[in-house]
């Protein structure tokens, strides 16, 4: 793991999003280090889930590949601080979104699970962003503790006080994502005190998503279109559905991507790095799609001198 560590490229991208553009990924922890274990998350299980803030990754390592990155003159819509897994619990978070605009006018984003902005360090840290993602996956207690899983210390209430309070204190954009899970969070009530906290603050966009990709807890579900507009309606006129439904160019995509991992796994046994430094995709996706492989038992993880590989079965 720890070579695994070594190894990494804290830069990825630019990768296309649908929401940002061409957008260049930032990573500031390691491999799921999360404050929560999300049933639907992508990437699958959280590996370390805590609420320590420490410098994860060096941020002057950080810093040095955004600087090399920007030398290549790629496009870039966005500089976004996201990755695979929360990036607030770097404490070079508020150095790094600085330092990055004094090397460039592109604009700074960050994707965060919004679970640190009831610490007020982390939302002074935040303030030089242009656009922050937070997410809300709960309007309540009880749900926020199904679907986000936080470690006990983490409370509901204080999850959405740091939130208003930083949209008081941010001047940047907000785009809150809210991650429908059918049957967990969709409900008329959830949907109404969904609402009433939405009204309490200004947000710039309200963001609506749901399951499109394979969840770390099988039985967790999307919503289908028709649900996701009903509750965009009721949410009026900021809110909008970004889940892709774009079904068939999704699956065309995916096969290609599909064939070429596995065609690499036959030739030899592969590190997830290998796969994505070979085929240029974003190490979060290689994670998505050997999940699946394993799940439906065309593959099997071998470990090396402490290193995790993928093979044939
Ligand atoms: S979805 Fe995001 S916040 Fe949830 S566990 Fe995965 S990385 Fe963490």
């Amino acid at each position: 793991m720890q070579e695994d560590i070594k190894e990494k490229r804290y830069i990825y991208g630019p990768v296309p999003s649908r929401r940002l553009g061409f957008s260049l990924g930032v990573d500031l922890v390691p491999y799921k280090v999360c404050t929560y274990d999300c049933i639907y998350c992508q990437l699958g299980k959280t590996i370390k889930k805590t609420i320590q803030r420490k410098e994860y990754i060096e941020r002057r390592e950080i810093l040095l590949q955004i600087g090399k990155a920007l030398l290549t003159k790629q496009k870039i819509d966005f500089i976004t601080f996201s990755g695979s897994g929360e990036p607030t619990l770097n404490t070079g978070i508020g150095f790094l979104i600085r330092e990055t605009k004094r090397l460039t006018n592109i604009p700074v984003a960050v994707i965060t699970n919004g679970s640190l902005l009831y610490n007020e360090k982390v939302r002074k840290s935040l303030l030089e962003a242009d656009l922050v993602v937070p997410s809300l996956d709960a309007a309540r207690e009880r749900t926020f503790k199904f679907i986000n899983r936080p470690p006990s210390s983490l409370k509901f209430d204080n999850i959405v006080r740091g939130l208003l309070e930083f949209r008081k204190e941010f001047r940047g954009k907000i785009w809150l994502e809210i991650m429908l899970v059918k049957d967990v969070n969709n409900s008329a009530e959830e949907v109404k005190l969904f609402e009433s906290i939405i009204g309490k603050a200004a947000f710039d966009r309200i963001q609506l998503n749901t399951v499109v990709r394979p969840p770390c807890v099988i039985s967790t579900l999307p919503l289908g279109i028709q649900e996701l507009r009903k509750i965009k309606n009721i949410f009026g006129e900021k809110c909008e559905i970004v889940s892709d439904f774009k079904k068939e160019l999704q699956k065309t995509t995916f096969r290609k991507n599909a064939e070429r991992i596995l065609e690499m796994i036959k030739r030899r046994p592969v590190t997830v790095q290998d796969i994505s430094a070979s085929l240029g995709l974003n190490r979060n996706e290689v994670v998505k799609y050997l999940d699946i492989f394993r799940k439906n038992g065309k593959i099997k993880i071998l470990n090396f001198k402490g290193k995790h590989y993928y093979g044939a079965r």
